[in-house]
């Protein structure tokens, strides 16, 4: 039984096609989400279905898979059943690859006024906001109103933060003053807030400042070496008393291990991520591997492995592999990391990336980014529709998703003003 069809769960279906093995996965989604495109999802570029593809689909040519469509919420260790919210099911081996959420450090406020962009969702919710907020921008005559409104605050100087600021900001400044003539977008500020003194902070430092000022261009402020310290009725407080107010505040500063890592009562390490050991197995038990976001193991430049697709795609192959070697009485297979890198894209034609050895920016990095996110999004119809969206966007300034689906985000964002002008009162 395989817990997750994301990035993890589904490498070790894929390995096991040949095994003498029944899988079943289970996911409380019907879909594998391909989640470093989410951000533009959230800013219109590429639409939600483009970046989920059906796990029935992705798996149908595998003749001992099966899928369940449940959310797993127990496991009985003891008695080997997984326990989900209508049936148990039994199993011989257990893989637990539940991914990850986000992080809110336990301050309750961050996580119910500010947005996640940690699944479609989320990245739907954030879409229908910001083109709300823009849309009450242009029915106010009150400037103090439009201007939050028009205040953006990203939380988190990582790719998803970098990534985010950057197309957000070419969306208002670039895309949205043709579309909203009569509106000064100009007064729009897209801030990026980071608790450290620099953005992309894996990457070496040349790439880092390389980044930099690409935001600047972008005209994406920066506030580093601030912590957010409450967020709140549309306004942002800082570390150093200040405040900025705003009706979006996008939380991307934070990860920690889905929610069952908690619930199962086993050992954890950081963000909560479930202990194994080398071979991928919890400590006391040889038949239930984690991997993924989902599971801690220190090995990586002296820390745990980084929460990233490969790592979680290699982990899934390990573990598939320990599963048959398990049956077939060989030794299991310990964990070794092929790091092939990674990459950043900061608006149009420039990212960064530090991969295979190389250290790219610019427009190479930006090709090559593009390409290796084309090559591993499932299904041809969303490769090719993921492409045109792209050469829409660079070609003519214009995204293919520009529609309110949610109503309720426009009576979201007059609630966020009114409750912001009755603080101000
Ligand atoms: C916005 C964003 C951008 C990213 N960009 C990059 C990038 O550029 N490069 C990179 O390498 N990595 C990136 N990552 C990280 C990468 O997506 C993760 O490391 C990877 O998805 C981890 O794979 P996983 O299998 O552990 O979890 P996931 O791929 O998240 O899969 C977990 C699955 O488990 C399911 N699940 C969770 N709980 C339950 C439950 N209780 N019952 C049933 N099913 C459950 C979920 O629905 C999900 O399908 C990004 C992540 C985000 C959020």
């Amino acid at each position: 039984v395989v817990v997750g069809a994301g990035f993890g769960g589904m490498s070790v279906a894929q390995t096991l096609r040949k095994a003498p093995v029944d899988v079943l996965v289970l996911d409380r989604n019907n879909y594998n989400g391909f989640w470093p495109l989410l951000y533009q999802v959230a800013t219109g570029i590429v639409e939600t279905q483009e970046i989920a593809y059906p796990v029935r689909s992705l798996l149908r040519k595998q003749k001992n898979v099966d899928f369940r469509l449940a959310n797993v919420r127990a496991v009985d260790f003891d008695a080997k059943r997984v326990m989900t919210d209508s049936e148990a099911i039994e199993y011989d081996y257990l893989v637990l690859a539940g991914g990850s959420a986000t992080n809110y450090f336990g301050n309750d406020g961050l996580a119910a006024h500010t947005f996640g962009l940690k699944d479609v969702e989320e990245a739907d919710r954030l879409r229908n906001h910001i083109l709300s907020a823009v849309e009450a921008a242009a029915r106010t005559d009150d400037w103090n109103e439009r201007r939050s409104l028009l205040t953006f605050v990203i939380v988190g100087g990582g790719p998803t933060g970098v990534e985010l600021a950057g197309q957000l900001s070419m969306l208002l400044h670039r895309t949205m003053p043709r579309e909203f003539p009569n509106l000064d977008l100009g007064v729009a500020r897209v801030i990026l807030v980071n608790a450290s003194a620099g953005v992309l902070e894996s990457f070496p430092a040349n790439l880092q400042a390389y980044a930099r000022r690409r935001l600047d261009r972008l005209g994406v402020e920066l506030r580093l070496d601030q912590s957010v310290t409450e967020v709140e009725h549309g306004v942002v407080r800082l570390g150093d008393g200040s405040t900025l107010e705003a009706t979006t505040v996008v939380w991307a500063a934070g990860v920690r291990a889905c929610d069952l890592a908690g619930t199962i009562g086993v050992s954890v390490g950081r963000a909560g991520r479930v202990e194994v050991t080398p071979t991928l197995t919890l400590p006391d038990r040889d038949d239930v591997y984690a991997i993924g976001d989902m599971a801690y193991l220190e090995g990586f430049k002296g820390g745990a492995y980084p929460m990233v697709a490969q790592v979680a795609m290699q982990q899934g192959r390990v573990a598939a592999k320990n599963i048959v070697a398990h049956l077939q009485g060989r030794r299991a297979k310990t964990f070794s990391y092929f790091d092939k890198g990674q990459m950043a894209v900061i608006g149009r034609r420039a990212a960064v990336m530090d991969a295979f050895g190389l250290r790219l920016r610019g427009v190479t990095a930006w090709l090559g980014w593009m390409g290796l996110h084309i090559l591993y999004l499932h299904g041809f119809r969303n490769r090719l529709i993921v492409m045109l969206d792209w050469l829409l966007a660079y070609a003519s300034r214009t995204r293919s998703a520009g529609i309110i689906t949610r109503p309720e985000a426009q009576t979201h964002v007059e609630r966020l003003q009114t409750s912001r002008q009755d603080r101000a009162a």
